[in-house]
């Protein structure tokens, strides 16, 4: 069987015109949309503990900055492409618009596979690819932010590098940092924080009690891990959990926290006691009622969706389905919050955590957690009121009111010069 090679900027451009098609954008505007605004591509030698000198391909990309800085993360891994890039910078710019924060989009990636890298290597490849991207990045034009397979220790080592060059410390160059350097309270679990407020906004609107439904979350990364022990306390039974070793299922229950523990000390879930073990695909299709993606691209597709059992899927990864897969979703009735909605969260409070940093005053997690919480809420009741009105999904809702966001923007500032 041929494999269709999906590419996920082809899907972002597509979900953009859809959204353009609907709100009437002459074609000036679609044509300015729907291309990135600036693309870096850097090629540069990292020094190996071997003593080798091995070249590093690395992007930045920034698709839209009229609402504000370019903000977005990097991620670290053998998939990086540039058109994947591009579309997580397209995705970033819907997203900071659909929650209202005054930021454009951007991302960054490496293609490297940081697992098989030393910690110095690492932090070797980092520094120099931050200082290859530092003609674009800075406090008040483009501010990275963890994404996959990038952490809270790569975060500083970036506001380091940045910081040396200039010799003062830069805090707001970067978010998602360890607190010791002018991090927030709260970011780490923000992202997962976000997908909870969602995922209880939509079981009520679906008429689902969460003590009855059975969640099932793929991936168990910084949102993943974060959202299954998030989505237990809304009262969700977890029967199923994923790494990229594997998945676990239980159809009475995973306890989260053994999961958890067991994770850390055996680098994955598989062997976890009481769970028998699935592959990724099977943990897709399992008996559930609420579908967290929290891992990577094309995860539902048109040779998955019509077997998802699902009534709610949660998107906590970027893109994570198809635009055939989406249509299937939408045709069975199953209820997808999208993932510039769903995941918001983490850039949420990347804002916060740049505001505190630019005034270099920073408050309480308590603060923070209920100005995330009300965001968010306020997004989806948004997101949710557009897309009754217009008779759409949750998705094409989302993107209504984003994409009209920028596009305002856009034509208030002109076409210069
Ligand atoms: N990488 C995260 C995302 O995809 C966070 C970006 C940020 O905080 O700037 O939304």
């Amino acid at each position: 069987m041929a494999i269709d090679i999906i590419n996920p900027y082809d899907v972002a451009v597509a979900q953009f015109d859809d959204a353009a098609e609907r709100l009437g954008l002459s074609q000036a505007m679609r044509a300015i949309l729907r291309k990135p605004k600036r693309e870096l591509t850097v090629n540069f030698p990292v020094r190996m503990d071997n003593g080798d000198v091995e070249m590093f391909t690395g992007y930045r990309v920034q698709h839209n900055i009229n609402r504000g800085p370019a903000k977005g993360g990097i991620r670290f891994s053998p998939q990086v492409s540039l058109d994947e890039v591009r579309a997580l910078a397209m995705w970033m710019t819907w997203k900071c618009a659909v929650v209202g924060i005054p930021f454009g989009g951007a991302k960054g990636g490496v293609i490297c596979d940081p697992h098989k890298m030393s910690r110095a290597e690492l932090e070797r490849m980092t520094r120099r690819y931050a200082t290859e991207i530092s003609i674009l990045i800075g406090p008040d034009s483009d501010i990275p932010a963890p994404d996959m397979n990038t952490n809270p220790q790569v975060m500083g080592w970036i506001m380091d590098t940045y910081s040396m060059h200039r010799g003062y410390s830069i805090p707001a160059v970067i978010t998602g940092k360890p607190l010791a350097v002018g991090g927030s309270e709260g970011r780490l679990e923000a992202t997962a924080r976000g997908v909870q407020v969602v995922t209880r906004a939509a079981l009520r609107d679906l008429g689902m009690i969460p003590e009855d439904c059975k969640a099932v979350i793929q991936g168990f990364g910084n949102v993943g891990s974060i959202a299954a022990r998030l989505i237990k306390e809304l009262g969700c039974k977890v029967v199923g959990l994923s790494d990229i070793s594997g998945g676990v299922y239980n159809p009475k229950g995973i306890d989260v926290y053994t999961a958890l523990r067991y994770s850390r000390e055996h680098g994955s879930l598989l062997g976890l006691p009481g769970t028998e073990t699935v592959t990724n695909s099977e943990l897709l299709e399992l008996p559930c009622d609420v579908l967290v993606p929290a891992a990577l691209e094309n995860q539902l597709t048109k040779l998955n969706a019509t077997r998802i059992k699902a009534r709610l899927v949660i998107e906590a990864a970027n893109g994570p389905t198809t635009l055939e897969a989406d249509h299937i979703l939408n045709d069975r009735g199953i209820t997808v919050v999208p993932d510039i909605l769903a995941n918001a969260g983490g850039v949420t409070v990347s804002y916060f955590e740049w505001v505190q940093d630019l005034q270099r005053f920073f408050w309480a997690e308590g603060e923070i957690n209920e100005r995330l919480e009300n965001i968010m809420q306020r997004s989806y009741q948004a997101v949710r009121r557009k897309s009754e009105e217009q008779h759409v999904n949750l998705r094409l809702g989302a993107y209504l009111l984003a994409v009209a966001r920028v596009a305002e923007a856009t034509e208030i500032r002109g076409v210069y010069p």
